[in-house]
């Protein structure tokens, strides 16, 4: 019998033991939500990030990646708005010193009194902190409803350079990947001889100050974010605006994730340069919030790299020989994120025949940590053959050795990191050269000759 009674103090512990995720800075005491992958963790991340990578750029006709800079000329900010206005709504609690967003307290109190159509984004700071005091909202830390004024709170991170103390500039940590697409737009657009609709594409860490970080690596001050680009003709932009919406859902349904936990949600209030915009939400622990983001953004990005550059950004159609500045199509979704939701996702507790329970992470293979783990079933007897194995495969995929305890538990160590296969090297290893492999989700064993596992494991993980 198999429960998916999954909470995120369960994920977070089965991280911690199972060297998934730690805490970051954590022999100081940490460092307030800064998180840092383990070895398994590593694994599972940079999986996720090849299979998007696979599905935006290798698979994705006309789709380039780039590798930006994450410290960026400041007018880059002003041109993209972000020194303005990239801010949030905050409030203190005066009686125990918490910050809080305005917004989220209202959406939270809405949420657990079930009172529906407030549209917070709507809102203004006064109707939100009339809302709350109306309310009487109280602070989620100490109970208490004691709150200063919204004030509205910077989210760049911001570092200084030059070379004498008094002579300074301040620059940014970069809060969005987003900016060094477009700054790239007509590097790309020449060197690679690109012809409009193309999309450029990126992986890369994005720094946010931001006031209520918390839920695990839900939302973190340091992240990765996947973005992708389109850049389109005018005209094209629903069309594209609806694929891409259906190539995020994909995406996220190729990698195993359940279907019945997603589900879209359009922006009430649109950002002033949005034409359109959506979310793909996952039902997490914490209930229901953004995974990523698919937003029409018009020509707002380009013509304002324009105006602040003074570079063109007009596009010219080597065929019609029309001149425009392209729209853009952005689809973007945090690393972090959708590892937590893969994590979430894969998480179950299974009762097996014997009444034990087992913890068993179901993840497609292609994002398991070790695609396998060879395991001796007596380390005098058949561990050197079993190492001559591992050391054969590690060639091809990261493949676990395990010699240590019962047979029984090393496969629930390895159900824990949801590695999909468990090699057995036993006496018919030694006198007819097989082994068994034993499949995680079904425990079902297949005898396999040792010249086919290779293969064998290879075509179960291809994505
Ligand atoms: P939110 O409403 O959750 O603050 P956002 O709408 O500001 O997110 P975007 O700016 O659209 O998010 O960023 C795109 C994606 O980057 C998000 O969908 C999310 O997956 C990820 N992301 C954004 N902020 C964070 C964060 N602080 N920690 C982890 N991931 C984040």
């Amino acid at each position: 019998m198999e429960n998916n009674n999954v909470t995120m103090d369960k994920i977070v512990s089965l991280c911690k033991s199972r060297g998934i995720i730690f805490q970051g800075s954590e022999i100081y005491g940490g460092m307030g939500n800064t998180w840092d992958y383990g070895p398994v963790g590593v694994e599972i991340k940079n999986n996720i990030k090849r299979a998007w990578w696979k599905k935006f750029v290798q698979e994705s006709e006309n789709s380039f990646g780039v590798d930006a800079a994450i410290l960026m000329n400041s007018k880059v900010w002003e041109a993209s708005g972000h020194t303005t206005s990239f801010s949030d709504p905050k409030m203190d609690c005066k009686e125990c010193k918490t910050r809080h967003r305005a917004d989220n307290l209202i959406e939270n109190y809405c949420s657990k009194h079930k009172i529906d159509g407030v549209v917070v984004d709507k809102m203004t700071n006064e109707e939100m902190e009339n809302f709350i005091e109306e309310h009487k909202i109280a602070c989620p830390v100490c109970g208490k409803h004691n709150f200063t004024p919204i004030r509205q709170f910077k989210l760049m991170f911001e570092t200084s350079r030059g070379v004498t103390q008094d002579n300074t500039d301040t620059i940014y940590l970069r809060p969005e990947t987003a900016q060094g697409e477009f700054v790239n737009f007509l590097n790309v657009q020449r060197s690679m001889r690109a012809k409009v609709p193309f999309g450029i594409a990126q992986i890369g860490k994005a720094f946010r100050n931001e006031i209520t970080p918390g839920n695990f690596i839900f939302r973190t001050i340091e992240f990765e974010q996947m973005e992708h680009q389109l850049f389109c003709k005018e005209c094209d932009d629903e069309k594209f605006y609806n694929l891409y919406k259906q190539k995020a859902w994909n995406f996220l349904v190729g990698l195993g994730i359940d279907q019945t936990k997603l589900r879209f949600k359009d922006h009430d209030k649109l950002a002033h340069y949005a034409k359109n915009a959506c979310d793909i939400q996952y039902n997490f622990p914490i209930g229901w919030s953004e995974l990523n983001g698919i937003h029409n953004r018009t020509n707002y990005d380009l013509s304002r790299h324009q105006e602040f550059s003074g570079k063109s950004m007009m596009y010219l159609d080597p065929i019609t020989n029309e001149k425009y500045i392209p729209y853009v199509v952005e689809y973007s979704i945090g690393a972090d994120r959708l590892m937590l939701t893969v994590l979430c996702d894969a998480y179950r507790e299974e009762k097996l025949e014997d009444g034990e329970t087992r913890v068993v992470l179901k993840l497609a293979p292609f994002l398991a940590p070790y695609k396998a783990c060879v395991l001796p079933l007596i380390k005098k007897t058949h561990g050197e053959k079993a190492k001559a194995l591992h050391t054969l495969l590690a060639k091809y995929f990261m493949c676990d050795y395990d010699e240590s305890g019962s047979i029984g538990k090393r496969y629930r160590r390895q159900d824990e990191i949801g590695t999909p296969f468990a090699i057995t090297v036993d006496d018919d290893t030694l006198n007819n050269g097989t082994v068994t492999i034993r499949d995680r989700d079904t425990m079902k064993q297949d005898v396999v000759k040792i010249k086919d596992v290779k293969n064998y494991i290879l075509s179960k993980c291809e994505y």
